[in-house]
C-alpha cells in the first residue's frame, strides 16, 4: 500500500449533526469483486486506475469494508412525496454517505448504495442487487456521456451474498459521487415536522456550498428556489430530448442540484410512444414519459411549499412569492426544450413555427412507430423522405423547405446534428446482456458498455449491434421498482 495515497476525507455533511444524518456503520459485502471503475474520474481524484493497490483499496471502500482517513459514514434523513402521497419519513435506507474530498477538480461527496441497514431502512435489508447496481452504474456513465447532469458512478463491486427479492439474487454496491446528495425531501421533512430552524440551517448549508451566487441576492432563499426550479425544468427538458424516462420521480429522488438521481426502473424510449410507462409498478402512469415535465413542476411545488417559512415571514406573501417563482417553470422548460430540439433537427434559426414543426415531427415518429434514438440520428444523413405515410411525407416536405429557407449547409448541419443526436443509449436489452454475463462472473460486458456509452455521439467500430432497436427476445422486457 506504499504507492497509494488515498485522499483525505472531510465529513462536511455529517458535521451538520444527527438531526440531519445519523452516524451508521456499513455492513461490508463479503468477498467483493470489483467489476469496473470510472478510470477518468479516479485519475481526476489523484488515484491511478492501473495500480493494483488502488484497485484493492477501491474494492474494499466500495464494499463498505474499509474507511479512509476522515470518513464518517452517515445516513441522511429525508421525507418525500411518493406517487403523489406524502411520506413523513424516508431517509437513506441503503445509502451511506462516507465523506467528501476536495481537490482542484472539485468537491465530491462519496456515497455507497447497498452497504447494509441504516436507521432508515424500515423493513428493507439495506442491500442492492447486482442487476440494479449495474443498471445504475452504466446509466450514470451514459447520462454523463450525453451531457445530462447526473450523479457519477465511481465503482461497482459484486458479492456472493444472497439477497431476497422476487427470487434469490446476489448483493452489489455502487460507490457514487456527487457535489451533493441533498434531495427535495430533505427540506420537506423539516417543514412537515415544523422544525423551521433546521429547515433554515439546511437551506443555509445549500446556499453556502452549492449556490453561493444567491447569497448576494436581496432574498437569498427566494433566489435559491428560483435556481432549483430553473435547473429542474432544464434537466427534464434534457431527459425529454433524449427519450429518458426516470420511472420514479418522487420528491425524495429529486436532487437540489438538478442532477438525475436514484436510478431505478429507468429506460430510454425505443419505439416512440409518448405515454409510455417504463415502471410496471406505476399502474396509473403517473411517471409516463409525457408526464415528466408536469411532474417536475409538481415536485418543484412540493419544494416551494416546504420552503414557505423561508420565503417570507408572512404566510400570504410567502405563498404569492412561491407561486411567482413556480410560474417561471414552464418558460424555462419550453425554452430549453426548444433549444435542444432545434439542434436535434439541425435548425439554426429561431422561428415561431418551431414548436409546431417539432410537435409534428414527434407525431411522425409516433405514427411511423420509429425508434426515438435512431430516427433522430438518421435524420442528418437522409436526402429523401424515409417515410411512407402521407402526413409524414408532408412533414418531410415542410422540413426540407425550412432547411432551404435557412440556407442550411448539409455538411455543417450533419456534423452539428450528429453531435447532439446519440447513436448509442443504454437500452434495456443491452444492460440485460451485460447483467447476465456479470451474474456468471464475466464483467467484460459492463466494462465495454461503460466505455461505449461514455462517447454516445461517436460511431465506434464493431459496435453496430448496440445502435439497433431491441432484438426480438428482448422486446417487452419490463422493469419493476424491485432493486
Ligand atoms: P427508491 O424508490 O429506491 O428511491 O427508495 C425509496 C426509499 O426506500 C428510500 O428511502 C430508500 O432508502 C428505501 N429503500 C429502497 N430499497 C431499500 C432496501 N433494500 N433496504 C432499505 N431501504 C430501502
Ligand atoms: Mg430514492
Amino acid at each position: 500500500m506504499k504507492e497509494i495515497i488515498p485522499p483525505i476525507f472531510g465529513a462536511r455533511f455529517a458535521q451538520m449533526g444527527p438531526e440531519f444524518a445519523i452516524p451508521t456503520k456499513a455492513d461490508p459485502l463479503p468477498n467483493p469483486r470489483l467489476l469496473d471503475c470510472h478510470d477518468a474520474l479516479l485519475v481526476q481524484l489523484g488515484l491511478r486506475h492501473d495500480n493494483a493497490d488502488v484497485l484493492t483499496w477501491l474494492a474494499n471502500v466500495t464494499a463498505g469494508a474499509q474507511l479512509a482517513n476522515g470518513m464518517l459514514p452517515v445516513a441522511a434523513l429525508y421525507a418525500g412525496h411518493q406517487f403523489g402521497h406524502f411520506v413523513p419519513q424516508l431517509g437513506d435506507g441503503r445509502a451511506l454517505l462516507l465523506g467528501n474530498t476536495q481537490s482542484d477538480t472539485g468537491y465530491w461527496e462519496w456515497q455507497l448504495k447497498g452497504a447494509g441497514v441504516t436507521p432508515f431502512s424500515r423493513r428493507g435489508d439495506g442491500r442492492a442487487v447486482l442487476r440494479s447496481s449495474i443498471r445504475e452504474y452504466l446509466v450514470s456513465h451514459a447520462m454523463q456521456g450525453l451531457g445530462i447532469p447526473t450523479t457519477q458512478a465511481l465503482s461497482i463491486v459484486a458479492s456472493d451474498l444472497p439477497v431476497y427479492r422476487e427470487q434469490v439474487e446476489t448483493a452489489a454496491c455502487v460507490l457514487r459521487l456527487s457535489p451533493s446528495f441533498i434531495r427535495f425531501g430533505n427540506f420537506e421533512v423539516f417543514y412537515y415536522r415544523g422544525q423551521y430552524h433546521l429547515l433554515r440551517e439546511l437551506a443555509d448549508y445549500v446556499l453556502t456550498h452549492d449556490y453561493p451566487e444567491c447569497l448576494s441576492e436581496k432574498q437569498p432563499y427566494q433566489a435559491l428556489l428560483a435556481q432549483v426550479i430553473k435547473r429542474t425544468a432544464q434537466l427534464i427538458a434534457q431527459w425529454q430530448s433524449v427519450g429518458f424516462m426516470h420511472g420514479v420521480m418522487n420528491t425524495d429522488n429529486m436532487s437540489i442540484l438538478g442532477l438525475t438521481l436514484d436510478y431505478g426502473p429507468f429506460m430510454f424510449m425505443e419505439t416512440y410512444q409518448p405515454d409510455f410507462i417504463c415502471n410496471h409498478s406505476d399502474d396509473a402512469g403517473r411517471y409516463a414519459f409525457n408526464r415528466q415535465p408536469e411532474i417536475g413542476l409538481f415536485n418543484c411545488a412540493c419544494l416551494a411549499q416546504a420552503m414557505l417559512p423561508l420565503l417570507d415571514a408572512h404566510g400570504d406573501t410567502a405563498v404569492a412569492v412561491a407561486k411567482d417563482l413556480l410560474d417561471a417553470y414552464w418558460s424555462h422548460y419550453h425554452s430549453h426544450y426548444l433549444h435542444l430540439m432545434r439542434a436535434k433537427l439541425g435548425l439554426q434559426q429561431e422561428r415561431d413555427e418551431d414548436t409546431l414543426l417539432i410537435k409534428s415531427w414527434l407525431n411522425v415518429l409516433h405514427q411511423e412507430q420509429a425508434d426515438f434514438t435512431l430516427a433522430h440520428r438518421q435524420l442528418s444523413s437522409q436526402t429523401t423522405c424515409p417515410f411512407k405515410q402521407e402526413a409524414s411525407m408532408e412533414w418531410w416536405a415542410r422540413y426540407q423547405q425550412r432547411l432551404q429557407q435557412e440556407n442550411s449547409n448539409e455538411q455543417q448541419r450533419r456534423t452539428l446534428m450528429d453531435s447532439v443526436n446519440p447513436l448509442y443509449v443504454l437500452r434495456t436489452w443491452m444492460a440485460q446482456v451485460a447483467i447476465d454475463q456479470a451474474q456468471k462472473g464475466d464483467d467484460s460486458g459492463v466494462q465495454q458498455l461503460r466505455k461505449l456509452l461514455a462517447q454516445p455521439f461517436i460511431e465506434q467500430e464493431g459496435m453496430e449491434a448496440y445502435a439497433q432497436p431491441a432484438p426480438a427476445w428482448a422486446q417487452g422486457l419490463s422493469l419493476s421498482c424491485s432493486s
